[in-house]
């Protein structure tokens, strides 16, 4: 858990910029999530939690869907960008192939690729209807998922390795998460993972959530909540 932000993953990465015109669309519809995001606290950087790091990044598919496993292209904010107040192209990168057995990633862009990579490429894997992968952090859901009844990997299994690529497949197949596409990351502290056809439907599915866990607190704090 103390690991946040560090990537475990090997990779070959080519340091060429991201093609503005190929990209501007699926940044800016991004971006726009992250300042939501950043707004409700789900992204960002503070020197009280996680040692420091950035935590919480975000992903589109920008290939074709019919791509088969591993080679699902798709866009993702960059290494330690979570707490920038401002992203750019150049924050981005694009993973042209991943393969969780090899634990390796083959991407391009002027930033190397989020720490949490292989977990997103493990998501786009799941179905090729999936286009979007939001990855936050919120210490309300995380701590109310079992009332929440968020489906939750295994608490034995870190983020970014091999292994969170088959606890994810596993959730998949059995919490009716294709439905709800919201899950807990139980071994790695406040972390939800939402996705969707769209970025809307992430989105909505991520802060609807929130709203849920927002509720449940209120009524176990007597009625009542205090804004953070
Ligand atoms: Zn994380």
């Amino acid at each position: 858990m103390l690991s946040e932000g560090v990537i475990k993953f090997r990779y070959d990465h080519d340091e060429r910029a991201l093609d503005s015109r190929a990209f501007a669309d699926a940044v800016c519809e991004l971006a726009s999530w992250r300042e939501i995001m950043a707004h409700t606290g789900l992204v960002g950087q503070d020197p009280q939690r996680y040692d420091g790091a950035g935590y919480g990044n975000v992903s589109m598919r920008v290939g074709a869907p019919s791509a088969g496993f591993g080679r699902r292209r798709f866009l993702i904010t960059g290494t330690q960008t979570s707490g920038n107040r401002c992203i750019t192209l150049d924050d981005f990168c694009v993973i042209e192939q991943y393969d969780p057995r090899r634990n390796w990633v083959r991407s391009y862009g002027r930033i190397k690729p989020s720490s949490e990579t292989m977990t997103h490429g493990a998501i786009y894997d799941l179905s090729a209807s999936v286009r979007v992968v939001l990855h936050a952090h919120t210490p309300v859901v995380w701590r109310l998922r079992r009332q929440l009844r968020l489906p939750t990997t295994d608490a034995a299994v870190a983020y970014g390795t091999p292994e969170m690529v088959d606890e994810v497949k596993r959730l998949y197949r059995s919490s009716g998460l294709a439905e709800s596409r919201v899950f807990a990351m139980g071994g790695h502290e406040d972390g939800i993972v939402a996705f969707g056809r769209s970025a809307a439907e992430a989105g909505q599915a991520l802060l609807v959530t929130l709203a849920r866990a927002y509720a449940l607190e209120c009524k176990q704090q007597g009625i009542g909540l205090c804004r953070r």
